[in-house]
């Protein structure tokens, strides 16, 4: 699970971050509504799966943030760190888009909790397969077909199929692989992508059809829908 952490107040940002890397999210420090938006318009959407927003920042208020990504028709799941003493009308807050509010200072596990009924409410699977092709993921019996032949696949190799099929004909590169299948714990310099991309290949790949993952040279791997 990737968390972007909105933030200036270093101290509190480092609290946060560390706390969540122990628990096993990765996350990525935005310190300014500026900061924040470059995310918001290139790879929130893509790349995370919740966002911590602090209101005061530096350069303006979170809710600039909140509003823009709303705006862009996110539903990412966003949970509002305020401070004490901070003028926050929740309601305001929440019609705005707003998940969750947690007041500073507040205790971590506390945190955790909301983080994880947030992420659950967002993690209902909207659709109960996915399609690509003719590649059929069924999300809720956890099935692979191909051309009407069910594949088995361990679970690393659903979560990297499942990710491929959520994001066909884009390029993903291995970092991005291994922060969304693995979360933690492998180096960047790992080749463990490389290596479950050989084993599906090697499970999809069928005489008289298309391969399905293109090697993309210097930039990762990319599903082709045939
Ligand atoms: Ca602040």
């Amino acid at each position: 699970m990737n968390v972007l952490v909105i933030e200036d107040d270093s101290r509190i940002a480092s609290f946060i971050e560390k706390g969540l890397r122990a628990e096993g999210y990765v996350t990525e420090l935005a310190g300014s509504v500026r900061e924040a938006l470059v995310y918001v318009v290139t790879r929130v959407q893509d790349d995370f799966d919740l966002v911590l927003l602090d209101l005061g920042l530096p350069d303006g208020s979170g809710e600039e943030v909140l509003v823009r990504l709303r705006e862009t028709g996110s539903g990412l799941p966003v949970i509002v760190l305020t401070a004490r003493g901070e003028v926050v009308d929740k309601v305001r807050g929440l019609e705005l888009g707003a998940n969750d509010y947690i007041t500073k200072p507040f205790a971590f596990d506390e945190l955790l909790a909301r983080m994880r009924v947030a992420l659950r409410s967002a993690t209902q699977p909207a659709a109960q397969e996915l399609v690509v092709g003719d590649l059929r993921l069924d999300l809720l019996s956890k099935v692979a077909w191909r051309a009407g032949r069910r594949i088995d696949l361990a679970p690393r190799e659903w979560a990297l199929l499942e990710l491929f099929m959520r994001y066909p004909t884009h390029v993903l590169s291995r970092t991005r692989i291994l922060s969304r299948v693995w979360e933690f714990g492998y180096e960047p310099g790992s080749n463990v992508v490389d290596v479950y991309v050989g084993y599906l290949r090697r499970k999809l790949n069928r005489p008289g059809l298309a391969p399905l993952i293109q090697t993309v040279r210097g930039a990762g791997y990319r599903l082709v829908a045939p």
